[in-house]
């Protein structure tokens, strides 16, 4: 699968393929289509960068199935202890309209700690929102211990450090169409 490009040589595994990427974000949009069938339009606010694939591809499978879509990107930073993020976040960029009574969906790549996300959504709801749900292609399984509702799931992988389909290793790998895990010697080379 993780064949012909110069990245094949650095991917160890692939966790999710595109195939199955693209089908997951048809049977998601599907989903959100039907539960805001009734809703005038939706707003998605991406948060960037690693979240940029997954929206235009979610975007673009709503189009078929939902009311109107706009579209938001935010960009935040967590202030972590050493690779645990504290939940203490700071905005990078910040929306560039009023979210008052509209319906929002968080487009997010992937949820670990949760901790960034229910900053996120406590922001977004003091912001007053309608309603504001999130839908994440990927979560990991200690996200199941921190109390955010995330209503939309796409895949649950295990507990390794993933890159690719937006996801970056050091700004690298976005490109990447398929979800996969390093060779343990890309991290060693720095
Ligand atoms: P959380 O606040 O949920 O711990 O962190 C979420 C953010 O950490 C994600 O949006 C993503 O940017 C980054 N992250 C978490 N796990 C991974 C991973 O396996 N690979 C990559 N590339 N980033 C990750
Ligand atoms: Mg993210
Ligand atoms: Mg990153």
């Amino acid at each position: 699968m993780a064949e012909g490009n110069w990245h094949a040589a650095d991917i160890d595994r692939v966790i999710v393929s595109e195939d199955q990427i693209r089908e997951k974000i048809d049977e998601l949009a599907k989903q959100v289509g039907t539960d805001y069938g009734t809703a005038e339009s939706v707003l998605l606010v991406g948060v960037l960068k690693g979240a940029v694939m997954f929206m235009a591809d979610f975007a673009r499978a709503l189009g078929r199935y939902g009311p109107p879509v706009e579209m938001e990107f935010m960009a935040v930073s967590s202030y972590g202890q050493g690779t645990t993020s504290s939940g203490v976040v700071r905005i990078l960029k910040d929306l560039d309209s009023d979210i008052a009574g509209r319906h929002v969906i968080v487009v997010e790549d992937i949820v670990d700690s949760g901790l960034t996300l229910s900053w996120l959504m406590k922001y977004l709801q003091s912001r007053r929102a309608a309603s504001v749900e999130v839908v994440a292609l990927l979560r990991k399984p200690d996200a199941v211990k921190v109390n955010v509702p995330v209503k939309y799931v796409g895949f649950d992988i295990p507990n390794e450090f993933v890159v690719g389909y937006g996801l970056d290793y050091s700004e690298r790998y976005r490109e990447v169409p398929y979800v996969g895990v390093l060779r343990k010697g890309v991290y060693a080379q720095g």
